[in-house]
Protein backbone atom coordinates (compact mmCIF):
# COMPACT_ATOMS: atom_id res chain seq x y z
CA UNK A 1 0.00 0.00 0.00
CA UNK A 2 1.65 3.48 -1.25
CA UNK A 3 1.35 6.61 0.57
CA UNK A 4 -0.95 8.55 -1.80
CA UNK A 5 -3.81 5.76 -1.13
CA UNK A 6 -2.96 6.09 2.80
CA UNK A 7 -3.24 9.97 2.71
CA UNK A 8 -6.91 10.96 2.04
CA UNK A 9 -7.88 13.11 -0.88
CA UNK A 10 -9.45 15.33 0.98
CA UNK A 11 -6.66 16.26 3.16
CA UNK A 12 -4.51 16.83 0.50
CA UNK A 13 -6.96 19.21 -1.33
CA UNK A 14 -7.73 21.43 2.10
CA UNK A 15 -3.46 21.75 2.34
CA UNK A 16 -3.01 22.58 -1.21
CA UNK A 17 -5.94 25.10 -1.12
CA UNK A 18 -4.64 26.70 2.49
CA UNK A 19 -1.19 26.94 1.02
CA UNK A 20 -2.68 29.28 -1.72
CA UNK A 21 -2.72 31.84 0.70
CA UNK A 22 -0.19 34.39 0.68
CA UNK A 23 2.33 34.05 4.01
CA UNK A 24 0.23 30.56 4.46
CA UNK A 25 3.40 27.68 3.51
CA UNK A 26 2.85 24.50 3.71
CA UNK A 27 3.62 24.57 7.77
CA UNK A 28 0.57 27.15 8.06
CA UNK A 29 -1.50 25.17 6.16
CA UNK A 30 -0.79 21.70 8.07
CA UNK A 31 -1.26 24.11 11.58
CA UNK A 32 -4.55 25.81 10.18
CA UNK A 33 -6.41 22.62 8.69
CA UNK A 34 -5.53 19.91 11.32
CA UNK A 35 -6.18 22.39 14.23
CA UNK A 36 -9.49 22.66 12.38
CA UNK A 37 -9.95 19.47 12.54
CA UNK A 38 -9.68 19.05 15.75
CA UNK A 39 -12.58 21.47 16.71
CA UNK A 40 -15.96 19.53 17.53
CA UNK A 41 -17.74 19.33 14.28
CA UNK A 42 -20.12 22.51 15.24
CA UNK A 43 -17.21 24.79 15.90
CA UNK A 44 -15.33 23.51 12.98
CA UNK A 45 -18.54 24.29 10.78
CA UNK A 46 -19.11 27.93 12.27
CA UNK A 47 -15.82 28.81 11.41
CA UNK A 48 -15.98 27.48 7.93
CA UNK A 49 -19.57 29.75 7.93
CA UNK A 50 -18.21 32.72 8.80
CA UNK A 51 -15.18 32.10 6.35
CA UNK A 52 -17.75 31.39 3.69
CA UNK A 53 -19.80 34.74 4.72
CA UNK A 54 -16.93 36.94 4.98
CA UNK A 55 -16.19 35.74 1.48
CA UNK A 56 -19.44 36.33 0.23
CA UNK A 57 -19.52 39.74 1.48
CA UNK A 58 -16.60 41.49 1.71
CA UNK A 59 -15.41 43.67 -1.21
CA UNK A 60 -13.06 46.54 -1.30
CA UNK A 61 -14.98 49.70 -1.29
CA UNK A 62 -15.15 51.43 -4.73
CA UNK A 63 -14.05 54.58 -3.48
CA UNK A 64 -10.98 53.55 -0.93
CA UNK A 65 -10.63 50.22 -1.35
CA UNK A 66 -11.19 49.69 1.97
CA UNK A 67 -12.82 46.12 3.15
CA UNK A 68 -17.02 46.94 2.87
CA UNK A 69 -19.92 44.58 2.50
CA UNK A 70 -22.19 47.66 0.77
CA UNK A 71 -20.50 49.27 -2.20
CA UNK A 72 -18.93 52.40 -0.40
CA UNK A 73 -17.35 51.63 3.48
CA UNK A 74 -19.09 53.78 6.02
CA UNK A 75 -16.01 56.15 6.48
CA UNK A 76 -16.62 57.52 2.99
CA UNK A 77 -19.85 57.79 3.12
CA UNK A 78 -19.46 59.23 6.59
CA UNK A 79 -20.51 63.03 6.05
CA UNK A 80 -17.82 64.18 8.69
CA UNK A 81 -14.98 62.73 7.38
CA UNK A 82 -13.17 64.95 5.42
CA UNK A 83 -12.36 63.67 2.26
CA UNK A 84 -9.13 66.52 1.50
CA UNK A 85 -7.24 64.52 3.91
CA UNK A 86 -6.24 61.31 2.86
CA UNK A 87 -3.99 58.50 4.43
CA UNK A 88 -2.24 56.06 2.32
CA UNK A 89 -2.62 52.53 3.79
CA UNK A 90 -1.12 48.96 2.39
CA UNK A 91 -3.91 46.96 3.55
CA UNK A 92 -7.23 47.55 4.93
CA UNK A 93 -6.16 45.99 8.18
CA UNK A 94 -3.67 48.52 8.52
CA UNK A 95 -6.68 51.64 8.07
CA UNK A 96 -8.30 49.55 11.04
CA UNK A 97 -5.22 50.08 13.60
CA UNK A 98 -5.30 53.66 12.75
CA UNK A 99 -9.46 53.47 13.11
CA UNK A 100 -9.47 51.98 16.58
CA UNK A 101 -7.85 55.22 18.45
CA UNK A 102 -10.62 56.97 17.01
CA UNK A 103 -8.87 60.10 16.18
CA UNK A 104 -8.43 60.27 13.07
CA UNK A 105 -11.05 62.19 10.76
CA UNK A 106 -9.59 62.30 7.45
CA UNK A 107 -10.77 59.18 4.62
CA UNK A 108 -8.26 56.24 3.73
CA UNK A 109 -6.79 54.97 0.65
CA UNK A 110 -5.78 51.34 0.48
CA UNK A 111 -3.11 50.30 -1.82
CA UNK A 112 -4.02 46.46 -2.01
CA UNK A 113 0.18 45.70 -1.31
CA UNK A 114 3.38 47.57 -1.50
CA UNK A 115 5.66 47.99 -3.84
CA UNK A 116 7.98 44.92 -3.97
CA UNK A 117 9.82 44.55 -7.37
CA UNK A 118 11.39 41.29 -6.16
CA UNK A 119 7.87 39.57 -6.07
CA UNK A 120 7.25 41.03 -8.92
CA UNK A 121 4.62 43.77 -7.56
CA UNK A 122 4.66 47.04 -9.54
CA UNK A 123 2.87 50.12 -8.91
CA UNK A 124 0.79 49.25 -11.98
CA UNK A 125 -0.60 46.62 -9.44
CA UNK A 126 -1.58 48.94 -6.55
CA UNK A 127 -4.56 51.09 -6.60
CA UNK A 128 -2.29 54.22 -7.01
CA UNK A 129 -4.32 55.57 -10.01
CA UNK A 130 -7.21 56.32 -8.05
CA UNK A 131 -4.85 57.27 -5.54
CA UNK A 132 -3.92 60.49 -8.00
CA UNK A 133 -7.81 60.94 -9.00
CA UNK A 134 -9.08 61.06 -5.87
CA UNK A 135 -6.60 63.58 -4.84
CA UNK A 136 -7.58 65.19 -7.95
CA UNK A 137 -11.53 65.12 -7.13
CA UNK A 138 -11.47 65.84 -3.41
CA UNK A 139 -9.04 68.76 -4.25
CA UNK A 140 -6.67 67.25 -1.42
CA UNK A 141 -5.17 69.07 1.21
CA UNK A 142 -2.51 66.66 2.57
CA UNK A 143 -1.65 63.33 1.91
CA UNK A 144 -0.59 61.10 4.94
CA UNK A 145 1.27 58.06 3.97
CA UNK A 146 1.25 55.56 6.16
CA UNK A 147 2.44 52.41 4.26
CA UNK A 148 4.65 50.08 6.79
CA UNK A 149 7.80 50.70 8.36
CA UNK A 150 10.00 47.65 6.68
CA UNK A 151 12.11 48.08 3.21
CA UNK A 152 9.21 48.12 0.92
CA UNK A 153 6.46 50.18 2.67
CA UNK A 154 9.48 52.63 2.57
CA UNK A 155 10.34 52.19 -0.77
CA UNK A 156 6.58 52.53 -1.54
CA UNK A 157 6.13 56.00 0.42
CA UNK A 158 9.28 57.18 -0.97
CA UNK A 159 7.58 56.47 -4.82
CA UNK A 160 4.26 57.90 -3.81
CA UNK A 161 5.87 61.30 -2.62
CA UNK A 162 7.59 61.72 -5.24
CA UNK A 163 5.33 60.91 -7.75
CA UNK A 164 2.31 63.22 -5.50
CA UNK A 165 4.70 66.17 -5.12
CA UNK A 166 5.16 66.06 -9.05
CA UNK A 167 1.49 65.83 -9.91
CA UNK A 168 -0.02 68.25 -7.52
CA UNK A 169 2.93 70.56 -6.34
CA UNK A 170 0.38 72.01 -3.45
CA UNK A 171 -0.90 68.91 -1.54
CA UNK A 172 1.05 68.85 1.34
CA UNK A 173 2.40 65.45 1.77
CA UNK A 174 3.89 63.59 4.79
CA UNK A 175 4.56 60.13 5.98
CA UNK A 176 4.39 58.73 9.21
CA UNK A 177 5.18 54.87 9.64
CA UNK A 178 2.27 54.27 12.52
CA UNK A 179 4.15 51.37 13.80
CA UNK A 180 7.03 53.36 14.85
CA UNK A 181 5.32 56.91 15.13
CA UNK A 182 2.15 56.36 17.34
CA UNK A 183 3.30 59.93 19.00
CA UNK A 184 3.02 61.47 15.26
CA UNK A 185 -0.09 60.08 13.94
CA UNK A 186 -2.31 61.32 17.12
CA UNK A 187 -0.33 65.50 16.57
CA UNK A 188 -1.74 64.34 12.64
CA UNK A 189 -5.00 63.71 13.92
CA UNK A 190 -4.92 66.60 16.32
CA UNK A 191 -4.13 68.86 13.39
CA UNK A 192 -6.90 67.14 11.34
CA UNK A 193 -9.66 67.80 14.08
CA UNK A 194 -8.30 71.15 14.71
CA UNK A 195 -8.92 72.02 11.24
CA UNK A 196 -12.04 70.83 11.18
CA UNK A 197 -13.73 73.17 14.29
CA UNK A 198 -12.00 75.44 12.29
CA UNK A 199 -13.99 75.15 9.18
CA UNK A 200 -17.16 74.72 11.97
CA UNK A 201 -16.63 78.18 12.78
CA UNK A 202 -16.64 79.72 9.32
ZN1 LIG B 1 -14.24 53.79 1.34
Amino acid sequence: MGFEEVFPRTLKEALDSITKIPTYGERGAVRFVYNLLKLAPEEREKVIESLREASRRLRPCKECFLLTEGDICSVCSDPRRMKQFICVVEESQDAYTIERLERYRGVYHVLQGRIAPLEGVSPEDLTVDRLLERIGKYRAKEVIVATNPNAEGEATANYLIRLIKDRFPKVKVSRISYGLQFGALIELADEVSLEKSFENRK
